[in-house]
């Protein structure tokens, strides 16, 4: 018998994947999560039955994340990834010479311990010797840690669930007081074809906390409509004003110094979004 598997966007639009096995289908202390085989895309961890990675894909939201940002502050040492469980986003920064700490706190821990075993090329640098793993809640590890970061990444779910307080202008007051005087954070903002309301929102609260405020996109197969957006906000560097010729050509699969601020470029119904 085949099985499949939809994530269901709206009443009447999904992304399906033909699964090949499940390895794991449990409730925890926060979440759904399920660990499957998919025929197409690798190993695919689910939470709350939406796609959070998968093996094939994961490189351009994992590079996507982490790069744009590094590459726009100039030495960022002290590094923060709020959510990220599965470890891409740590993965990513740790290519980055200058980063001396990374910080990975995971409400989770679950997610770390089954992304270890069944997705070890993503989570395969947890263990490394600049990488601090911290189960807890990034909202109060945010407000716990003043002037302590220079580049804060949040890589979580929807704001459903554990997530939820993690959309809130109070928690990008928050990042703004967690990160050092020149510091930038980045979120994942979700689709603009059918989160409009989400990337509007959280525009205009970022728009009230941070001086520049950017939003970029990304193509991601397994992400519902396959546009994805992130959402930049910074007290001094624009990343647009980044000398791109300076960056190196590191190891990645999607991100290029070309692409750096070529990702700014919005369709014009995202631009209008976020006028
Ligand atoms: N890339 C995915 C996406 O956009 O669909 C998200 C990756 S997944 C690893 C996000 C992680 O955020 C999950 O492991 C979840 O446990 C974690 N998370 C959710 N709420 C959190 C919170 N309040 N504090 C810390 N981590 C949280």
């Amino acid at each position: 018998m085949e099985l499949w598997f939809t994530e269901k966007q709206t009443e009447n639009f999904g992304i399906t994947m033909k699964i090949h096995e499940t390895y794991v289908n449990e409730q925890t202390e926060f979440q759904d999560l399920a660990m499957v085989k998919t025929e197409e895309f690798g190993n695919m961890l689910l939470l709350d039955g939406m796609v959070m990675t998968t093996e094939k894909d994961e490189f351009v939201y994992h590079e996507m994340v982490a790069h744009p940002v590094l590459y726009t502050h100039p030495n960022p040492e002290h590094v923060l990834v709020v959510g990220g469980g599965d470890g891409g986003v740590i993965r990513e920064v740790l290519k980055h010479p200058q980063v001396k700490k990374a910080v990975l706190v995971d409400i989770d821990g679950k997610v770390i311990e089954y992304s270890k075993k069944y997705l070890p090329s993503i989570a395969g640098k947890l263990e490394d010797a600049r990488v601090e793993v911290l189960v807890g809640d990034g909202f109060m590890h945010i407000h716990d840690h003043k002037a302590a970061y220079d580049v804060i990444m949040v890589d979580s779910t929807e704001p459903v669930g554990p997530a939820a307080n993690l959309f809130t202008r109070g928690f990008y007051q928050g990042i703004y007081e967690a990160l050092r005087e020149d510091g930038i954070f980045v979120a994942q903002t979700d689709n603009p074809w059918f989160k409009a309301d989400l990337i509007q929102s959280v525009n205009k609260d970022v728009k009230e906390v941070f001086p520049i405020v950017r939003v970029y996109g990304a193509n991601i197969p397994t992400y519902p409509s396959g546009l994805w957006t992130f959402t930049m906000g910074s007290k001094k560097y624009d990343p647009l004003e980044v000398d791109e010729t300076a960056i190196p050509e590191i190891d990645t699969k999607y991100y290029t110094p070309r692409l750096h601020k070529a990702a700014f470029v919005l369709p014009r119904f995202v631009e209008d979004l976020i006028k």
